[in-house]
């Protein structure tokens, strides 16, 4: 542990960071979920996907621009485009921006957007684009590679870190496992591990984790309960015509009976998870999801 230089929590006692993005806090008291589409597919989706994660509660809008694809064939992004979208649906709802970087020739159109920019698990160890982030003063969430033990998630936040970017969100996305039922397995361990050998805040991914839509809540359950210090999860308007990820997708009706869920767990567990006075009341869950959501209530 002796190269973690600038990512270990060095005493129980010491604070743990809180990340301040565009006026969003991530980390400290608030319970923060950013929420979006996969993939930024257009312009329609994008603003209808924004107003009602921000609706629900959500605090800052995820979608991609550059994906990062395991075919050359599967959609891989818009691009510049959806960059300019991004910009104009921040503009519109008012909610900070996170995406994706996946080349550090990208680095400035990405920046001129993004208030976190995103490390993809692909690229957890991507020690030039770790070190190109680490140069910005953007924050950055960083997840976790698909086959990379917590130690090595946090050498490549010391990577980042070293070249003076302390602005640093770590994310559990799930791991590669023998288990075929999900699309990953989420390592819920990870997260109390990482909360007591770092002070950097902690994510959770229950979309990438679960690949599939229907056990995202409950595994949300489980990350306010572990002490994640918020979620990233993925929303489409119609998943069913996602052009990528859309089996993991929650609807945007989902997405809002989720946070109704959620908020009196993070209530029990300390954590602030406010959600709008306004914020749709008369939806529910599925029958998976609720028994596992009324087991934590
Ligand atoms: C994503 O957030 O859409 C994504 C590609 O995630 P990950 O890098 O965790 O697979
Ligand atoms: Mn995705």
């Amino acid at each position: 542990m002796t190269d973690q230089r600038l990512t270990a929590r060095t005493a129980p006692t010491q604070p743990a960071t809180a990340i301040d993005v565009a006026g969003e806090t991530v980390g400290g008291a608030a319970f923060t979920v950013i929420a979006g589409p996969c993939s930024v597919e257009g312009r329609e989706m994008l603003m209808r996907s924004a107003a009602s994660v921000r609706a629900s509660g959500a605090r800052l809008l995820r979608g991609g621009a550059f994906k990062p694809r395991t075919s050359p064939y599967a959609f891989r992004g818009l691009g510049q485009a959806a960059l300019d979208l991004l910009a104009e649906a921040r503009e519109a709802s008012g909610l900070p921006i996170v995406t994706e970087l996946m080349d550090a020739r990208d680095l400035d159109a990405v920046a001129a957007v993004a208030d976190v920019i995103q490390i993809g698990a692909r690229n957890m160890q991507n020690f030039s684009l770790l070190a190109a982030v680490g140069e910005r003063r953007t924050p950055v969430l960083l997840k976790r590679g698909l086959s990379a033990t917590v130690n090595e998630l946090l050498l490549a936040a010391e990577h980042i870190m070293a070249h003076g970017n302390f602005e640093v969100i770590l994310c559990e996305r799930g791991i590669r496992t023998f288990e075929t039922s999900t699309r990953n397995t989420l390592d819920i361990a990870a997260i109390p591990v990482l909360k007591q050998e770092t002070h950097l805040p902690v994510i959770v991914d229950p979309s990438h984790a679960a690949g599939r839509s229907d056990l995202v809540p409950a595994l949300a359950a489980a990350a306010v309960a572990v002490g994640a210090d918020g979620l990233i999860v993925e929303v489409h308007p119609d998943p069913s015509t996602a052009l990528s990820d859309g089996a993991q997708s929650l609807t945007l009706e989902g997405f809002a009976a989720m946070m109704r869920a959620l908020a009196p767990i993070a209530a029990t567990c300390g954590r602030r998870l406010d959600l709008p006075v306004d914020a749709p009341s008369d939806v529910s869950l599925g029958v998976a999801t609720h028994s596992a959501l009324r087991v934590c209530a």
